[in-house]
């Protein structure tokens, strides 16, 4: 029942698939832990969806199954000609991520109603509260690093995860969660520059220069902006540190000069990243981003 699904997952690029029961997320007491200790900075949407979070069943009325896909993306880095760089994941050049693996999911959902003609499906890209990591995990795609990063073993973390949520029961056989493999390594805590990895799975995002560089809205304060060496859009350092992931030194010169983003204006800046990552953060805040690096970074 499950390989016209993982051969079609298969031929639209992604690297593994796992499913789970939409029982409450492992590590769920972690991460109410987590928000106990107002580690999510002013991420209050957090907050306010944790029920939700305790209960897939919430976002899919009968659902019996949480489908969990790891979609890849280089490893290599982007660049402007002045030797500034962007987190791996942006691929400005590329539609966002999320409409991009939205489409891919739905294409896998008509493989499904192929299966069971009834069945109701929701596809997730961060756009539902679901605790994503800990469903992959649980579906046996790879395990939870010290970083907070899901790992697969061969592959690394240079992943995204989408869910699909679905009626329809299924079930791998043979398929077990993965035990954590970072041994005694620490080289993720001790590479981040903020210190925003306080300890082993323990993220403070008012510190990770991920968070703060996209999605805070305030300015950055110059505690945190000194340690963003070239990168003016999130932060990749945690991962790059990683053993379980391939080191590619060169840079790949996508984008323009800095000075070509300081002086892009609204308009033009829609019509070359409108429909990307960069649209998250937003012109202003790249701007102030980049002017933010260039006096401290
Ligand atoms: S993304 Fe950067 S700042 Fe955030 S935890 Fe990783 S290394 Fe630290
Ligand atoms: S850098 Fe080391 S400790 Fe951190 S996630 Fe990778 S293997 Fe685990």
């Amino acid at each position: 029942m499950l390989t016209p699904l993982l051969n079609r997952a298969k031929d639209l690029g992604f690297i593994a698939v796992g499913f789970s029961l939409p029982d409450t997320p492992p590590y769920f007491d972690r991460f109410t832990a987590w928000l106990s200790d107002s580690k999510h900075a002013d991420m209050a949407w957090l907050e306010r969806s944790r029920e939700v979070r305790a209960d897939p069943m919430r976002l899919l009325e009968g659902c019996r199954t949480i489908i969990s896909l790891a979609y890849p993306y280089p490893s290599q880095k982007v660049g402007t000609p002045d030797g500034l760089t962007v987190s791996r994941y942006a691929q400005p050049t590329l539609e966002d991520y999320h409409f991009r693996l939205k489409r891919l999911c739905r294409e896998l959902t008509k493989i499904i109603k192929d299966i069971d003609g009834r069945s109701k499906v929701r596809v997730c890209v961060d756009s539902a509260p679901i605790l994503e990591k800990g469903f992959a995990w649980s579906g046996g795609i790879g395990f939870i690093g010290k970083n907070n990063m899901l790992i697969i073993p061969g592959c690394g973390s240079y992943f995204f995860l989408a869910e699909i949520l679905t009626t329809t029961p299924m079930k791998q056989s043979n398929v077990e969660a993965m035990e954590n493999q970072c041994g005694n390594c620490t080289r993720c805590i001790d590479a981040c520059p903020t210190g925003a990895l306080e300890k082993p799975f323990y993220l403070d995002a008012g510190k990770c220069l991920s968070y703060l560089t996209i999605e805070h809205k305030g300015p950055l304060k110059d505690t945190y902006g000194r340690h963003m060496g070239d990168c003016f859009f999130g932060c990749d350092r945690c991962q790059e540190v990683c053993p379980f992931n391939e080191e590619e030194e060169t840079t790949k010169v996508l984008l323009p000069s800095a000075d070509t983003f300081l002086r892009m204006d609204e308009g033009l800046f829609q019509e070359k990243f409108g429909k990307t990552a960069f649209a998250r953060a937003g012109l202003e805040k790249i701007k102030a981003n980049i002017r933010t690096l260039r006096a401290l970074g």
